[in-house]
């Protein structure tokens, strides 16, 4: 086990909105989104499909402003990255902080090789000369577990399998030696083995470069194995969030019970998995009160008219929740 020394924040969002559409329809896909990520740290992003986590990592690089509207501070060595003009946010994409996409096969080029979209990067983003380049793109699909990773630099994306292009998208991600890497679900389209090989080298990266990181996942075993801090999202918001062994230990909100329940480790064997009862709202005619009540076990009649409030203060624990979840292990009827 290590022991981390507390740093100040590499990275403080707060107060972060990004609302899509246009004339009457008003899409409010994340509100008021706020935590904080140090060096080395990793901080985990959990939550239902469509509870904002990709709009979230989108907003923090200015690319959600492209089709919506996106408030808030997102403060990045002592600037507001939300303030910041599109050409400054170039250089920081891909350089200072990095991002690896939801989606390996629309992220990179099927046109150019792997280590021309590698140099590109460090072209853009370094000073290095081009031998340098070549020497780092080589280190860098060595590092990322590529071997024969000289010759294959001349080769196309769909000369690699799933798991290899996933790990070129993290050498191209990491190539300019980013000091945060937003990390979009990068295993879930791999099968398990590579999936933990991937997260693996992740954490061991993260660990080398002193590098913070924020991981979105909907899987709450890959948080507990990988992230220091965890947020948990619905509708938008974030309902959860704490250091991963509080939150995943002592549950407090009925959402993150419910998640918790979902997990197959969680369970006896040949127990049917639990599945939180409805679907998420839709962020077109969200409740009234708490986003969740529909769906919550635990709900009364305050839940339907107002909504609770998380009490934000960096790295604490926080709730949003009226009827927060407190027996041990949280078993939420
Ligand atoms: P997830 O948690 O699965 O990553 P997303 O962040 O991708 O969820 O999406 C959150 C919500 O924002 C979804 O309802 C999605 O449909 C909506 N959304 C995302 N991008 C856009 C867009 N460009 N225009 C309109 N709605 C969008
Ligand atoms: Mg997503």
């Amino acid at each position: 086990m290590t022991l981390k020394t507390v740093h100040t924040p590499l990275l403080s969002v707060d107060g972060l909105c990004t609302t899509f559409g246009s004339g009457d329809v008003s899409i409010p896909a994340v509100r008021d989104v706020g935590f904080s990520v140090s060096k080395g740290e990793i901080l985990g992003l959990v939550g239902e499909s469509g509870s904002g986590k990709s709009v979230t990592l989108r907003s923090i690089l200015g690319l959600s402003r492209r089709y919506g509207d996106t408030t808030g501070s997102v403060l990045w060595k002592g600037e507001n990255l939300v303030s910041k003009n599109e050409a400054d946010m170039r250089r920081i994409r891909g350089g200072e902080i990095a991002m690896i996409f939801q989606e390996p096969m629309t992220s990179l080029n099927p046109l150019l090789t792997v280590g021309v979209q590698i140099d590109e990067t460090l072209k853009s983003h370094t000073g290095l000369t081009a031998t340098e380049r070549k020497a780092r793109a080589i280190e860098m699909l060595d590092l990322v577990g590529i071997p024969a990773a000289r010759s294959r630099l001349g080769e196309y994306p769909h000369q690699f399998s799933g798991g290899m292009r996933q790990r070129v998208m993290i050498a191209i991600a990491l190539a300019a030696r980013p000091k945060l890497l937003l990390a979009d679900e990068p295993t879930t389209a791999l099968d398990v083995t590579i999936q933990a090989q991937i997260l693996d080298l992740i954490l061991s990266l993260a660990q080398d470069f002193d590098m913070g990181v924020i991981l979105v996942t909907h899987d709450l075993g890959v948080v507990a194995q990988t992230c220091d801090q965890v947020a948990v999202m619905y509708a938008g918001r974030i309902v959860e969030q704490g250091a991963v062994r509080e939150v995943l230990r002592t549950p407090q909100h009925p959402y993150t019970v419910g998640l918790m329940r979902s997990v197959p480790e969680n369970v006896p064997p040949r127990t049917p998995l639990y599945s939180i009862p409805g679907t998420p709202p839709s962020l077109l005619s969200l409740p009234a009160g708490c986003a969740f009540a529909p769906r919550c076990p635990q709900r009364t009649d305050l839940c339907a008219q107002s909504r609770p409030l998380l009490a934000t203060e960096t790295g604490q624990r926080a709730v949003a929740c009226f009827n927060q979840v407190k027996n041990r292990g949280g078993a939420a009827a």
